[in-house]
């Protein structure tokens, strides 16, 4: 067999393999020229998921006339001409392959006008390069492209379309990605005749934020920080979602660098990392993040479809995106109020409340409120209401003297009244600034009911403990390492042969965890000593659990990674149980405390820690000034 030259339409059919997948690659190659061409407004029209047409017209720079035909040639390109530009490239296209990929495979068109010309262009290729007509056509400033019958004449790759709807989805996702990233483009979408979406320029922030709302979810704008930071010639900004607010999918994590979308394992890396702490496991976390930086520092030519990079310093943006963000999420305590859905949208959880059993406001909760003290409670409350219905219907009994009367009428001798509704109106007067305000009782064992100036403010104790002695600890353990306190009784433990390998191969983790522990014999160690953060716990769960966290991260290599997880389990232990009384006292101690605790926002597994309801939300609830 001897070697010969493909002819120019099979080469380029063969590089459209690379660039050109599915209908969505042309609008992605599509938009992007007219980004590059400057467009404000750009309009896409698709019919039969892009199968059948592709219609994307802007108001950018245009094509001369004379370059038309050159536009579909491969390796023809007006972006780039020397080995110099191609390492400082600050357009989006620049390997001058798409058109002659796209052109290769399907009916295209172009009809184009620049400023300065009195009338428009119009070209069309016939899926052979050679023959190509050029006429005059009606066209403002600008470029239309159409792409019609995509793959008609490569079968192999028509076969792999999927429906009209799947492959919509695809063209949609793409057009939602580079929205993403050119606020200042008007962008219209249509399928099949119908507007999908149609997106304004949005310069300032706040219709960046509309655009975002749109594109990501109102909810997404809510439930995200903004941030916007620079260091060593690198620069981020763009909003992360709250670790509350998160996903079963990384599926919008939209990542750009220098307006390019990429993918890119090390900045997911970093993501990961700077949301270990603080997200449920397995839960994914939305982002919309802009990194820019120097085009010399930055690789783009990696991938055909270009949505590769590589940086010349890895490291360094890996390290700042995760500083980052992990800087965002660390303020993510009290001043931010994390925003959950309305509990009480949700029937679920409405009818889990709409029963609640307050403890003794004030009292040292020794006495626990039974359901007759609760019954008798309701019942006096109901007959007080009627009484002084009546009093106030009545003007002859003006004089009538209330308490007698409600003490007749209710018939309920003073010691058996279970306790004092606290006098929420005198203590709203001395709700002081603090974010979480004032405890006033502990709910079923497991909440703190507060006050605050906003409303009610709603505490899962056992997950803000958490969250506070995890911090404690992490801290304690990166300074001197985490204090022991020597047993009084040591606790001997039995263990497998595993297990007394890992206790030994990790003697000097242990002493820095704050456990003192040393192998006595073949399947026993003996606990002498705990964390002193740590009270009352069940010391052998505790070391079991960091055992099997052990030899389940055994493969990581990063020591951080596996303490972490280690800290995470060891505050879980720490804290307080449900159904621990606590009282008052107590309870505004440990909203002060989670007042000045990093991330406290949420526990170590993600979940919030406190909610706010609004005075305005409880009025809704109760069809107040309807
Ligand atoms: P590349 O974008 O890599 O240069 P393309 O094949 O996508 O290669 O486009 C080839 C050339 O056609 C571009 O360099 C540009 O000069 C011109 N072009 C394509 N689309 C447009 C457009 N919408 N407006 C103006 N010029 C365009
Ligand atoms: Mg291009």
């Amino acid at each position: 067999m001897r070697i010969k030259i493909l002819d120019s339409l099979l080469a380029d059919q063969i590089a459209a393999g690379e660039v050109i997948e599915r209908p969505s690659s042309v609008v992605k190659e599509l938009l992007e020229n007219s980004i590059d061409a400057g467009a404000t407004q750009i309009d896409i029209e698709i019919k039969n998921g892009g199968a059948q047409l592709i219609r994307i017209r802007d108001n950018g720079c245009g094509i001369h006339r004379d370059d038309l035909g050159l536009a579909l040639v491969r390796h023809a390109t007006s972006k780039i001409s020397s080995l110099d530009d191609l390492s400082n490239i600050d357009t989006l296209g620049f390997r001058g392959e798409a058109l002659a990929s796209i052109s290769s495979v399907s009916r295209l068109n172009i009809a184009s006008k620049i400023f300065e010309d009195n009338s428009g262009w119009q070209l069309n290729s016939e899926g052979v390069n050679g023959q190509i007509k050029l006429k005059p056509a009606a066209h403002s400033a600008g470029t239309t492209i159409e792409v019609r019958d995509l793959f008609f004449n490569t079968p192999a790759r028509r076969k792999f379309l999927r429906t009209e709807q799947t492959e919509f989805n695809h063209i949609e996702e793409m057009v939602r990605r580079i929205a993403l990233s050119n606020f200042g483009v008007a962008i219209n979408l249509k399928h099949n005749d119908k507007v999908v979406f149609s997106l304004l320029s949005s310069e300032s922030l706040e219709q960046q934020n509309q655009r975002i709302a749109k594109i990501c979810g109102k909810e997404f704008i809510e439930n995200s920080i903004y941030i916007d930071t620079n260091n060593s010639g690198l620069h981020l900004r763009g909003w992360v979602g709250l670790p509350t607010f998160s996903r079963s999918q990384a599926d919008m994590q939209y990542f750009y660098v220098n307006n390019r979308m990429i993918r890119d394992k090390s900045l997911n890396h970093a993501v990961r990392r700077a949301y270990r702490d603080v997200i449920f496991a397995d839960r994914q976390p939305i982002l919309v993040l802009y990194l820019s930086l120097d085009p010399s520092t930055l690789d783009v030519n990696v991938h055909p479809t270009k949505s590769e990079v590589r940086f010349s310093d890895g490291r360094l943006v890996h390290d700042f995106v995760f500083g980052s963000i992990y800087q965002a999420l660390a303020g993510v305590k009290s001043e931010k109020q994390v925003t959950i859905p309305t509990p009480f949208s949700d029937n679920l959880i409405a009818a889990e409340v709409s029963n609640p059993i307050l403890m003794p406001y004030g009292s040292n909760n020794k006495v626990k409120p039974t359901l007759s003290i609760i019954r008798n409670q309701m019942m006096v409350n109901q007959k007080m209401h009627d009484v002084v219905d009546q009093v106030v219907s009545d003007l002859s009994i003006n004089d009538v003297n209330i308490d007698v009367l409600k003490k007749n009428e209710v018939g309920i001798k003073e010691e058996e009244q279970p306790y004092k509704i606290p006098n929420l109106i005198q203590q709203s007067i001395v709700v002081d600034e603090t974010v979480l305000g004032e405890a006033l009782a502990q709910l079923h064992g497991t909440y703190i009911l507060a006050q605050n100036k906003h409303g009610l403010v709603l505490v899962d104790i056992h997950a803000a403990h958490e969250r506070i002695i995890y911090e404690r600890l992490k801290t304690a353990y990166a300074k001197e390492g985490i204090k022991i306190q020597r047993l009084l009784l040591p606790l001997t433990i039995n263990l497998n042969v595993k297990e007394i390998r890992i206790i030994e191969e990790y003697s000097d983790l242990w002493q820095s965890l704050g456990l003192e522990i040393a192998v006595i014999g073949p399947d026993t160690v003996v606990v002498r000593g705990i964390p002193s953060l740590l009270q009352e716990i069940n010391i052998e769960q505790l070391v079991k659990d960091i055992l099997s966290d052990l030899i389940e991260n055994s493969s990581s290599d990063q020591v951080n990674d596996r303490v972490n997880g280690i800290l995470t389990s060891m505050a879980c232990y720490g804290s307080v149980r449900a159904n621990q009384q606590l009282t008052v006292p107590v309870m505004n101690a440990l909203l002060r405390d989670i007042e000045t605790t990093e991330r406290s926002g949420q526990c170590g597994h993600g979940r919030p820690t406190w909610v706010q309801i609004s005075v305005g939300e409880l009025e809704k609830m109760f069809l107040r000034g309807k």
